[in-house]
């Protein structure tokens, strides 16, 4: 690996994705790191530190990015308020020497916004919670905690009848997240209004966000309208953040961009039907990099550290 190369982690509540990024964000080799049960900080801090080495002798001396499912405080090289607890308030950069430490939702945006000539993208992060970054010339703006807020909790329920995971009553979070839809595809097997669910809920026991998908994309009507009520609020939520950051470009990634772009067309048009008329002008589309996001603007973020 020649010069210009960076190491990018992405650190995640069961486990972290670890890989060697070339200069121009290719990314030309990634392991996982798994984090064991009840692990400490020591603990997993020797496990990111061996995985490395384990990357071979290319990989010596590179910087390393840090990408952190939660807040950061680069002034003390922590992170806060993650999914991973043993992390948190640590000296995770001290222990791994590392170059950069950001949000993972902004790591993810920023290595997206490399492969567009956009100068304002968007980036909306659906997966068991929602992340949203902002990235503008390639720098993802922060207003707080290192990262865009807390955008992915705009409360926009007036029922307030759902608690998101993190505490607050009516957001978005708490309709329209991959939690969310495990949550109302469960009770929809359970009040027999989906046949495709309820035979889940009867074999497994329990019902997924994956296992509402599926039954969405094959046709099933109860899982469709689930699928439709989540993008009619992503549609709000879309609406108020473009009045706020006038994107470009908005991207979807994470694990409910298996719905498609169908799914992207639909919040759209919700969407739409609510923004001021000159906002309505930009693209939403599916981000690319799938799972290697993360891990690949960590490594980019390495290259170029903020101080
Ligand atoms: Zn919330």
């Amino acid at each position: 690996m020649g010069k210009g190369a960076a190491i990018g982690l992405d650190i995640g509540g069961g486990s972290t994705k670890l890989g060697l990024i070339a200069a121009d964000g290719t990314l030309v080799q990634s392991t996982r790191v798994l984090l064991p049960m009840g692990a400490d900080f020591p603990a997993i801090a020797a496990l990111y530190r061996d995985a490395i080495a384990a990357l071979g002798p290319d990989a010596a001396g590179l910087p390393i990015g840090l990408a952190y499912p939660g807040h950061v405080d680069r002034a003390r090289g922590v992170g806060l308020n993650s999914n991973v607890p043993a992390l948190d308030g640590h000296p995770l950069v001290a222990a791994l020497s590392a170059a950069a430490l950001l949000n993972d939702a902004d790591a993810a945006a920023v290595a997206e916004a490399q492969l567009h000539q956009t100068a304002r993208i968007l980036m909306v992060t659906l997966g068991t919670g929602i992340g949203v970054s902002m990235v503008v010339s390639g720098v993802a703006l922060e207003t707080a905690g290192g990262t865009l807020g807390d955008s992915g909790h705009l409360n926009l329920d007036p029922s307030g009848r759902h608690m998101c995971r993190q505490g607050c009553t009516g957001c978005l979070e708490s309709v329209a997240s991959g939690e969310a839809l495990a949550r109302d595809a469960t009770a929809l097997a359970q009040a027999g209004e989906s046949a495709a669910l309820s035979a889940v809920l009867a074999a497994n026991g329990h019902v997924t966000t994956a296992d509402a998908c599926r039954a969405a994309l094959a046709g099933d009507a109860g899982a469709r309208s689930l699928v439709t009520q989540m993008a009619e609020w992503l549609g709000m939520a879309v609406a108020s953040w473009r009045a706020t950051f006038q994107p470009e470009l908005i991207l979807f990634g994470g694990g409910l961009s298996v719905l498609g772009q169908d799914f992207i067309d639909l919040i759209r048009d919700r969407a739409d039907a609510r923004s001021l008329p000159f906002l309505r002008e930009n693209r939403l589309t599916l981000a690319r990099l799938g799972n290697d996001a993360g891990m690949i603007g960590a490594g980019l973020a390495a290259l170029t550290p903020k101080t």
